[in-house]
């Protein structure tokens, strides 16, 4: 296998993932471009006001774990992430440009008192689940530093679209944010080093960082094989790593490129899914399937985390691919990441 992997450094291991077959992503972009193309054509589209940054459910949102992002917004149509982006979708449905982001307002007062608000068996909070606080990375750590003088854990889920500085990221290691950084065989060479680029980074300075694995089964064998090779070097580097499995609508263009034959419908969405394919690599549950009194990984190394306490980290199942395809109707619905929430 890593006869490629001369050096064993990131480059060589990101020359080893992309194959040669892997650098056309024409196919890919076709798709993403076609998946919100009326959007992307229409001119009628509105900006949305900026709102106040809130937390919890007193702040309106559906689960005590989640803030409201630093702004909305994210990318324009044509180039939504897998063409496959639910926040993108409900933003253009109500609307509004998906693609201008607007700055959200953080007022200390408001979020201060949220927090207060919310239950003290809550332990985490997560940003970053309707858009990416990779924009405003500044921003990003003063409301990160409230959570943690709350006394909680604040979790980041980024797709690292601006690199933070050196010192930035010794920040948020100081404060010892989370941070979660999505991957996925869909992403192009620089997209993929820069990710990973980050997470050596951030572990380097003292932090956790945990590839999130965006995965399904894909029509193409070399995207398969790019997919097994991105988790095989999270595996010998030792890193933390989380999967979350794509879910597409049947009409999504970009469902064109994935193995349905090896999905099964979601009962409530009618949304293809497959399961958790990487079951014993990725061990590090999705957030939505944390147990809310989550305070943090043990270590910034998988290995040093003890296994009876990586167990004791899944409050729900989240089905495995097999679980899945012996599930021969439609799911009950399954636990899903905020980030796939809003593929995310
Ligand atoms: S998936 Fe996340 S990063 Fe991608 S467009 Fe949607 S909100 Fe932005």
């Amino acid at each position: 296998m890593k006869t490629k992997v001369i050096n064993n450094d990131l480059n060589d291991w990101i020359d080893y993932i992309f194959d040669r077959t892997d650098t056309d992503f024409s196919e890919l972009d076709k798709y993403v471009s076609k998946s919100y193309e009326e959007y992307a054509k229409a001119k009628n589209l509105k900006v949305p006001n900026p709102q106040k940054i809130r937390a919890g459910k007193i702040g309106g949102h559906p689960l005590e774990s989640i803030t409201t992002d630093l702004y909305l917004g994210c990318l324009p149509a044509s180039s939504v992430c897998y063409g496959n982006c639910n926040a993108a979708k409900l933003s253009f449905l109500s609307g509004f440009d998906f693609g201008i982001k607007v700055e959200n307002i953080l007022d200390k007062e408001v979020f201060i008192k949220d927090l207060k608000n919310i239950p003290s068996t809550q332990g985490f909070l997560t940003n970053g689940w309707n858009s990416d606080p990779s924009w405003n990375w500044e921003k990003a750590f003063e409301m990160a530093k409230l959570i943690r003088k709350s006394g909680r854990l604040p979790i980041l889920m980024t797709k690292v679209y601006k690199f933070p500085s050196e010192e930035m990221m010794q920040k948020f290691a100081n404060i010892k944010a989370e941070i979660r950084v999505s991957v996925s065989a869909f992403d192009k060479k620089e997209q993929l080093r820069q990710r990973f680029d980050f997470i050596h980074h951030y572990r380097n300075c003292g932090g956790i960082a945990i590839p999130m694995l965006i995965s399904t089964y894909f029509k193409r064998g070399n995207l398969n094989r790019k997919q097994d090779k991105i988790v095989e070097y999270i595996s010998e580097k030792d890193i933390l790593g989380a999967e979350n499995s794509l879910r597409f609508d049947k009409f999504s263009p970009v469902s064109k490129m994935v193995d349905l034959d090896k999905c099964r419908r979601i009962e409530s969405t009618k949304d293809y899914w497959c399961g958790r394919i990487f079951s014993e690599e990725l061990k590090v549950p999705i957030t939505t399937t944390l147990p809310p009194y989550y305070l943090g990984m043990q270590n910034p190394y998988m290995s040093k985390n003890e296994e009876k306490f990586l167990n004791s980290l899944w409050y729900e199942n989240v089905y495995t691919h097999e679980e899945v395809i012996a599930n021969a109707e439609l799911l009950n619905n399954p636990t899903i990441d905020s980030d796939s929430a809003k593929l995310a």
